[in-house]
């Protein structure tokens, strides 16, 4: 490319894996371009209205892709600087250590990683510096080996969550305080609203952008271009490594040549790109790009109990890993923790029909929770592009396990006061833990990375974001992704910079 402008790294994306990974990277020295398609999420009133984020989807974006048969939905799929992460539920939670190694579930088999949780112990605790979590290591039983206490001590259970607490252990559970990324001062000083799903202003939640890129842009040889749209990989002609991107800024299309390039924009659309890069798909020898993708099981789970009003704003402080591990009577089930506070606007997002009044008297009531389980995965569950059109063909697995969970959940809740508990699955339109598929492996013709994210078919590539989790465990994955990208950026600045 004559005259292209040529750096030392490029990465694609700046959510979770691109910003920790430019986090890592930068006190190497090395010039670094971030490239984001999306912009810095503007303040607005908005970004505290439930009805703004709930019922209008004021920061959805405008984009439909399709399922397997062809229907069109519109994917809660963020493009923003930070990426995801700027809506997370900032839930920092460590893979178990048995998710690292090959299980039976229900349904099928978990494959494991290519090393075992020691390998990762030390990233994890740096992730968890960096993004400054706060918790307490002790109160799960399923918790792996810390090497450090959390930096920071847990975001504090308000009074009717301390109560829901109390409840819990009188029926014999263990609940923990959940591991966040929240300055919970900061986060009700701007306004008395939950963070999960909320979009951060920069005002407490320690996400890709406030962490991450604000980490990377201490230094002067990162430089974050917003705006700017990956359109595609290009290889040197020998086909061997690559030689930089094309990316459209301003209308423009630019070429920018790098000795290393990262692609970080998320599970799906690092498959999109690296499909439509090459005829047959970039670093794709093994045929896995796009295959294997993964999304967890998840429900929302409302306990009601009509005596109890629950107060709480942000509520999300507890989390529960009793059926996490086989206990003997179901097999390994899941995570359970508390949802953001669903307040009546939320609920209206997803029951039109219904009258706020009323369901803001359902929800008073009500104490929310998110079921988890584990997505096993599967070659046809998979990420094509289908006439320029993102096609998701996402084939659940392991739902046996799930409705299992949900029903022992269901149980214990009962048994704790709440009569009615009220139980929904979230579907393809919420693709949140989107993971897999790009994944890492010890076999080049079934993966596409080696352990370190680098491209087996191509030495100066890497993919470092939710695609290259070869398993999805039952917990959210935003810290192992970071755990994981700290782990390459060392790996990188030891052997290519
Ligand atoms: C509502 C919600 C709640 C969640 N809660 C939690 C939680 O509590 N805990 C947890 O662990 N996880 C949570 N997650 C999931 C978590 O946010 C993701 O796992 C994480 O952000 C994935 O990181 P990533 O780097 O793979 O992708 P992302 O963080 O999504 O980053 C991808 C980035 O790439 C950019 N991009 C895409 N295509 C291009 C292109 N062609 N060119 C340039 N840039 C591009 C995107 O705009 C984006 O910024 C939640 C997600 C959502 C939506």
């Amino acid at each position: 490319m004559p005259g292209a402008e040529t750096v030392d790294v490029v990465i694609i994306g700046s959510g979770m894996g691109g910003a920790t990974l430019a986090a890592g990277l930068a006190p190497a020295g090395a010039r670094i371009v971030i490239l984001e398609r999306g912009q810095v999420l503007p303040d607005s009133p908005d970004a505290r209205d439930a009805r703004a984020i709930f019922q209008r989807g004021v920061y959805r974006p405008q984009e439909t892709w399709i399922d397997g048969p062809g229907a069109p939905f519109n994917p809660g799929n963020y493009y923003y600087v930070g990426g995801n992460t700027k809506f997370y539920g900032a839930v920092l939670i460590r893979y178990r250590s048995e998710d690292f190694a090959p299980a039976e579930l229900k349904e099928g088999a978990t494959p494991g990683w290519p090393f075992p949780y020691e390998e990762m112990a030390p990233w994890y605790g740096r992730a968890e510096a960096l993004y400054q979590v706060r918790g307490a290591v002790g109160d799960d039983p399923t918790e792996p080996a810390h090497s450090a206490p959390y930096p920071h001590p847990p975001v504090p259970d308000e009074p009717a969550i301390a109560e829901v607490r109390n409840r819990l252990k009188r029926v014999g559970l263990h609940p923990f305080s959940l591991p966040l990324g929240v300055d919970i001062e900061a986060w009700l000083n701007r306004a008395p609203t939950p963070w999960d799903a909320f979009p951060d202003t920069r005002s407490g939640k320690m996400d890709a952008e406030t962490c991450g890129i604000k980490a990377a842009l201490a230094h002067l040889n990162v430089e974050l271009r917003v705006r700017a749209q990956a359109k595609r990989i290009l290889l040197e002609p020998d086909g061997k490594r690559v030689r930089g991107v094309e990316y459209v800024q301003g209308g423009e299309t630019r070429p920018l040549t790098a000795k290393l390039v990262a692609v970080c924009a998320g599970a799906v659309n690092s498959a999109v790109l690296m499909l439509q890069s090459r005829e047959g798909g970039l670093a794709n020898s093994s045929d896995a790009v796009g295959r294997h993708f993964m999304n967890h099981n998840a429900s929302a789970v409302l306990a009601i109990d009509p005596r109890t009003i629950n107060d709480s704003v942000y509520q999300k402080t507890l989390g529960l890993n009793d059926f996490y591990l086989d206990d003997g009577r179901g097999g390994r089930l899941g995570n359970v923790q508390l949802l953001g506070r669903v307040t009546g606007p939320i609920l209206k997002a997803n029951i039109a029909s219904a009258p706020e009044w009323a369901l803001n008297a359902l929800s008073r009531r009500s104490v929310d929770w998110y079921a988890m389980s584990e997505d096993l995965p599967n070659p046809e569950s998979r990420v094509t592009v289908d006439g320029g059109r993102i096609r998701l063909d996402w084939k659940r697995s392991n739902w046996g396990s799930h409705r299992e969970l949900v029903s022992r959940l269901r149980e214990r809740l009962k048994a704790a006061g709440y009569p009615i508990v009220l139980a929904r699955a979230f579907d393809r339109r919420t693709p949140s833990h989107q993971c897999g598929t790009v994944r890492i492996g010890l076999d080049p013709t079934s993966a596409p990375l080696d352990p370190t994210c680098r491209a087996w078919d191509h030495p100066n590539l890497f993919v470092v974001d939710g695609s290259f989790l070869p398993t999805s465990a039952a917990v959210n994955p935003a810290l192992t992704i970071a755990a994981q990208a700290l782990r390459v950026a060392d790996h990188i600045a030891k052997t290519d910079l």
